[in-house]
């Protein structure tokens, strides 16, 4: 027996129910999610498959970059591309291509997502992660956790494997422990830079409010030079079968307090996907992005508005948050494989594959994406 959705077993005209139902699964995936019908007759050109990631954006100036580090972070950019490629490429899903590149960062102590996540003002790693399947609108996320080596899997833990959308610390890692996943001791996320990040946010704050600042102004959290910088990672990507994926993990933001949550695991402000739109990541001043939706009004304009991913993108990132005084950016791909990477910073970590295997990362703002060797990324 057909198992229908719980939705169309209780509507009243079934024969006309079904038969719609039945139409609509035969659609593509890309029409079903959005609800849209294919205007032309022919069948669409193959999608274009393919993947972007971002590993942050912020204050990234040449002359704070010694050429080793420059190379360091493309070539880190560069290996988590190449490990999802390899999953969409053997016609894996768009959801395994974005764990499997957002993995790599997350074990990286380069980047602010699992290993190299920044400090707490108490001296811990706390973090957050969510992922999103544009085929079926499913997702999970996790915030505030300390003992994940891979938050991001565990996003999907709770996608795949729970009634929820969004677990918080000790239960969050109680599920964890319930599905197998290890914890690892928090030593394991201890990284001296970021300590040494931490003790002039410290230094910083004390100043400022032995001046008599003690303003609680988002940006204040991203105030010492060193620290402009929100190494936040991201991936989306859509496979060979037409649908979309996007995830975001993230250390959050350096002396955070509070238990407080950003953008990255809050569905529709730090990470999107609707097969029937486009899937966002983004990395930022999260609290700017969660107020103005950021992910999900990016997807919005493209639905509605029917605009591309790229001027949705710059309306939102380039204008609404220029305007409101948020800072970061983005990367999109809507179920046709267009694609976008757009921030308002002075650089942004980012880079593409597609279908042909050529994986292209850039930094800065005025570097277009350029072939990047993996030799040199640090373990
Ligand atoms: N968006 C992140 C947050 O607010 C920070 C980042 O992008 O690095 O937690």
């Amino acid at each position: 027996m057909t198992i229908l959705p719980r939705s169309v077993r209780l509507l009243p005209a079934r024969g006309a129910v079904l038969a719609a139902f039945l139409a609509c699964a035969s659609l593509p995936a890309a029409a079903q999610a959005g609800g849209r019908t294919p205007t032309r007759a022919q069948a669409p050109a193959a999608p274009r498959w393919g993947m972007v990631i971002h590993g942050g954006a912020g204050t990234l100036t040449r002359d704070a970059m010694t050429p080793e580090r420059e190379a360091a972070y493309r070539a880190g950019l560069a290996q988590a591309l190449q490990a999802g490629y390899a999953v969409l490429e053997r016609g894996g899903s768009s959801l395994d291509a974005v764990q499997a590149a957002i993995n790599v960062m997350e074990d990286s102590p380069l980047f602010n997502a699992g290993r190299g996540a920044v400090f707490t003002h108490e001296g811990k790693n706390e973090l957050d992660a969510a992922i999103m399947d544009g085929r079926t609108m499913g997702a999970g996320a996790v915030a505030g956790v300390h003992h994940i080596k891979n938050p991001i899997n565990l996003a999907r833990e709770v996608m795949e494997h729970s009634p929820h959308v969004l677990l918080t610390g000790q239960g969050a890692e109680e599920f964890a422990l319930e599905r197998g996943m290890p914890l690892v001791p928090e030593s394991y996320f201890y990284v001296e830079s970021r300590w040494q990040g931490l003790q002039r946010a410290i230094d910083d704050e004390r100043r400022k409010a032995a001046a008599g600042d003690t303003t609680h102004d988002p940006h204040a959290m991203y105030s010492v030079p060193d620290e402009r910088k929100f190494g936040t990672v991201g991936a989306v990507a859509l496979d060979r079968a037409g649908n979309l994926a996007a995830g975001t993990s993230t250390g959050g933001t350096t002396n955070k307090r509070w238990g407080r949550v950003g953008d990255a695991p809050i569905i529709g402000a730090g990470t999107y996907a609707s097969n029937g739109s486009c899937g966002v990541s983004a990395t930022g001043t999260g609290e700017y992005f969660i107020r103005w939706t950021v992910a999900h009004d990016i997807c919005a304009l493209v639905q509605y508005r029917g605009m591309t991913v790229q001027a949705a993108a710059d309306e939102v990132v380039m204008h609404k948050l220029v305007q409101a005084g948020g800072d970061g950016g983005i990367i999109t791909m809507d179920p046709q494989g267009n694609w976008a990477l757009v921030f308002n910073t002075t650089g942004m970590y980012r880079g593409h594959v597609g279908a042909d295997g050529r994986v292209e990362v850039a930094i800065f703002k005025d570097q277009p994406l350029a072939p990047a060797s993996t030799a040199t990324a640090p373990r």
